[in-house]
């Protein structure tokens, strides 16, 4: 099984689907400092950042083919590189579970879950905050959308309450369902967000409802639905009479992939996943 996955991703590679291969792929934690260093340059043009996560896409399931796909279009602009959960295998103290929590927590530090604290369904470290809380202290608008309750009840509480208590410009919202979790990813780009950070949940649900497998249309067509989404919301930002005078960062990403109902391990299934992003630039060194 192991061996299928890593074969998988390989033939991708050499289809084109993505810019590196399976034995370069690069930390997850490289999105917190792709968000910081596009928020930290300079320029004339307003910069700001989308990032829409989807839950729980197995790399081989990466929807980087799909015509009207998000995927597909930020990765025409930049690149689509594989990429890792659960910690560096050269480092295995940072070893962690390839699971939800500890997943979005590295891709929002830039750390593994040994800095962050988030090494079970654990809280993050107030002192090892996201990205978005750091630019937020900076002044800089952000808000993060999420449809699965426990990342802000357990997760980001902490963070929530910081954020609360400084009055800073930190906005932290629930969306019932994904169709209302892209709607609110439209309202924030037209209250100008600099940095809107989504996950979308019902891809990882659909996976452990019906198996994570790039054999399953009920997982799959999941992740194509909502990666099409993203496309549209990236299509209402650049219809906008500002985006002339703005610089976007686009990622789209995922936070662990998956074998048969369930995710956790070092597998390559679970392990693997990829970084789309416009801006190649703040990925390959
Ligand atoms: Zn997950």
């Amino acid at each position: 099984m192991g061996t299928d996955a890593l074969s998988n991703t390989d033939a991708l590679y050499r289809r084109g689907i993505f810019g590196n291969t399976a034995a370069e792929a690069l930390p997850q934690t490289a999105v917190a400092d792709a968000i910081t260093a596009h928020m930290s340059g300079g320029g004339t043009r307003r910069r700001r950042v989308l990032v829409y996560g989807l839950d729980g896409v197995r790399a081989d399931c990466c929807p980087a083919a799909l015509q009207d796909g998000g995927t597909a279009y930020i990765a025409s602009m930049g690149t689509n590189l594989l990429s890792y959960a659960g910690g560096d295998p050269k480092q295995p103290e940072t070893l962690q579970k390839t699971c939800t929590w500890q997943g979005w927590a590295s891709i929002l530090t830039g750390k593994w879950g040994i800095e962050n604290g988030v090494v079970e369904f654990t809280t993050l470290r107030r002192d090892c905050p996201t990205a978005l809380l750091k630019l937020a202290r900076l002044g800089m608008q952000c808000s993060f959308i999420v449809v699965w309750p426990d990342h802000f009840g357990v997760t980001y509480k902490d963070e929530i309450e910081m954020a609360s208590t400084e009055k800073i410009n930190f906005s932290h919202i629930l969306a019932p369902d994904e169709d209302a979790l892209y709607s609110y990813v439209i309202e924030r780009t037209d209250v100008g967000d600099d940095v809107i950070f989504a996950i979308v949940d019902s891809t990882d649900h659909l996976g452990h409802a019906t198996g994570f497998s790039p054999d399953n249309p009920a997982y799959t067509k999941e992740i194509e639905k909502r990666d099409m989404q993203a496309l549209q919301a990236i299509r209402h930002i650049e219809s906008r009479r500002e985006f002339a005078n703005e610089d976007w960062l686009f990622i789209i990403t995922t936070d662990h992939g998956g074998h048969d109902m369930t995710h956790f391990d070092q597998s390559p299934e679970d392990k693997l996943t990829f970084i789309a992003s416009n801006k190649k630039e703040y990925f390959l060194k």
